[in-house]
């Protein structure tokens, strides 16, 4: 019996170990096929990074923990012209050759569960492409494709300049602006989609195009909202605009529980005014637990950020503080100052990769309903006071001017949604542990439900409203991207003659 089970142990431990040894090398040889096929074609100062080298952790990390996709390979390319001449349509076409999948890395934010199809593929970073060059009349700048929101932020400062970009600096700029790109400015400026004035895309053959509204108008189209889909962006030329708004105000004020109604009266009466009065003012509000204020419930953080002097901005803000809150911060800063104020700074918590699972349920809305929005609150409040996994969730109010956004006609890019007021967007944070997930889609979805119910019967046409960058990945072609068919045709069609073998379809597919 003793000789049996030593046997038995013996050939036990080779099969495991042959098994090691095996699979250990698979791994290696993709990679070496990786570095051998695509290494030579790429150029000086490129760099392929496989799952061994010391550089691939942080290279492959990700904001978001849950259903996120993994690469068998990093490849780093250098600048727009090693991608236009040597490096992205190679390494595309290795891949397209190879069957294996690739997907765009820019500031590593994506988040929908979608990103989870795309395994051991080729990460095409862009990390390298950063330069960013004002042209000679000052009007438009070449912006490349691996740029953050606080890059492109800083550089246009240093050439007294500013336009449209997403709040959070951390961010990748082209993937915010590939879904639409929400943030400070676009009250004057439009979305970040409104200003771009043509786009340079490597296709999924390796052709490399520039796309304008004239030189291809569907394509254009397709790109500012469903842009994901349609190919990888290294550059393109963005307008910008001499600084207006220098000098903000910039109020948050905290909320005991008790005040939510009286609060979110004031936002609806706000939200109701003429558009003109808004143009100016944005506000914001975010629900999350701060033990020591007050160690039983969900705080309301309420901020009200406009440029000065705005007679509606001080008048708004009045509203608030008549409403006592419980603080008060208010001061004058300069623009660039407010991503750091707002908790969107390269330095925040936010912008903390690799750590935890962020399952967001996002939902535009016109108005609060009061009854909705305290029945989310409450569940709100219960869930994470009894599941302290859940505790550093919170819920986001983002109520930017609209101004500019509504100039544009809404049927003029992919993104559908310029009618809507109120991004809302319950974020649902835990450290990875696979059995809290269930319980955490569905207490996102059922707060997005609730909030969801208190639409009913106050629009003509009450479907989902959703922002496709901040989608979870459940939602329906529709809820992203526009309701009554025509869009969701529109771009069927388009991705049929761009990408006829779907290759881009891992954030969003616009083909399912
Ligand atoms: C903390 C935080 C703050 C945010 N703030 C804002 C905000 O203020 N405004 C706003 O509108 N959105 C905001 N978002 C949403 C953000 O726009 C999306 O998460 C977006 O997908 C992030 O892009 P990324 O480049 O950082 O992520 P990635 O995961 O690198 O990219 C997302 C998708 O875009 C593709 N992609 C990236 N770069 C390119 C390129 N050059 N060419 C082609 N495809 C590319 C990727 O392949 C991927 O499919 C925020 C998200 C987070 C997590």
């Amino acid at each position: 019996m003793r000789y049996l089970f030593s046997f038995l142990w013996t050939v036990i431990f080779h099969l495991v170990t042959a098994d090691v040894v095996v699979s250990d090398l698979l791994v290696r040889a993709s990679g070496q096929d990786i570095k051998s096929g695509l290494g030579p074609k790429l150029s000086s100062g490129s760099r392929i990074l496989l799952p061994g080298d010391s550089d691939f952790p942080p290279a492959s990390e990700r904001w978001q923990e849950y259903a996120k996709p993994t690469f068998s390979a990093i490849v780093e390319v250098t600048n727009e012209n090693d991608i236009s001449e040597t490096a992205s349509p190679r390494d595309i076409i290795y891949a397209n050759n190879n069957s294996m999948p690739f997907l765009a890395l820019g500031g590593a934010h994506g988040s929908i569960t979608s990103l989870e199809g795309f395994q051991n593929g080729i990460g095409i970073r862009l990390s390298k492409l950063k330069n960013i060059t004002v042209s000679d009349d000052g009007t438009y700048a070449t912006i490349e494709g691996g740029v953050t929101n606080g890059e492109v932020m800083r550089a246009l400062k240093a050439v007294n300049k500013q336009s449209a970009t997403g709040v959070c600096e951390c961010t990748g700029f082209m993937g915010a602006l590939l879904g639409g790109g929400h943030g400070l400015l676009q009250g004057h400026y439009g979305m970040v989609i409104d200003n771009v004035i043509d786009f340079r895309v490597v296709m999924a053959d390796g052709s490399i195009v520039n796309v304008s509204d004239t030189s291809d108008h569907d394509y254009f189209w397709a790109l500012r909202g469903a842009g994901h889909n349609f190919g990888i962006v290294p550059s393109l030329r963005y307008k910008i605009y001499e600084p207006d708004y220098l000098q903000w105000n910039y109020t948050m004020m905290a909320f005991s529980q008790d005040k939510l109604e009286a609060v979110y009266e004031v936002m609806n009466k706000i939200t109701a005014r003429p558009e003109h009065e808004l143009t100016n003012v944005i506000n914001y509000a975010i629900w999350m637990r701060s033990p020591d204020i007050d160690p039983n419930n969900v705080l309301i953080f309420f901020g009200l950020i406009y440029p000065i002097p705005d007679d509606n901005g001080t008048t708004f803000t009045s509203w608030f503080l008549d409403l006592n809150p419980l603080s008060v911060q208010s001061q004058i800063v300069q623009y660039w100052d407010l991503p750091k104020l707002t908790g969107n700074g390269d330095d925040s918590p936010i912008c903390q990769h690799g750590v935890n699972n962020h399952l967001r349920f996002p939902i535009y809305l016109d108005e609060y309903n009061l009854t909705a929005t305290r029945s989310a609150y409450d569940l709100f409040n219960n869930m994470t006071a009894e599941v302290t996994a859940f505790k550093d969730s919170m819920i986001l109010f983002e109520a930017y001017s609209l101004v500019a956004v509504r100039l544009v006609d809404w049927a003029n890019s992919g993104f559908a949604w310029r009618d809507t007021k109120v991004l809302v967007a319950p974020v649902i944070t835990y450290a990875p542990d696979a059995a809290l997930d269930d319980t955490a889609i569905k207490f996102g979805n059922r707060t997005r439900e609730i909030l969801y119910e208190g639409t009913q019967g106050t629009r003509w046409w009450p479907v989902l409203r959703v922002y496709v960058n901040y989608a979870f990945g459940d939602e329906t072609l529709d809820q992203l991207y526009g309701q009554l068919g025509w869009r969701t045709d529109k771009l069927a069609g388009i991705k049929q003659k761009i990408d006829p073998n779907n290759r881009f379809r891992w954030f969003a597919p616009v083909v399912r």
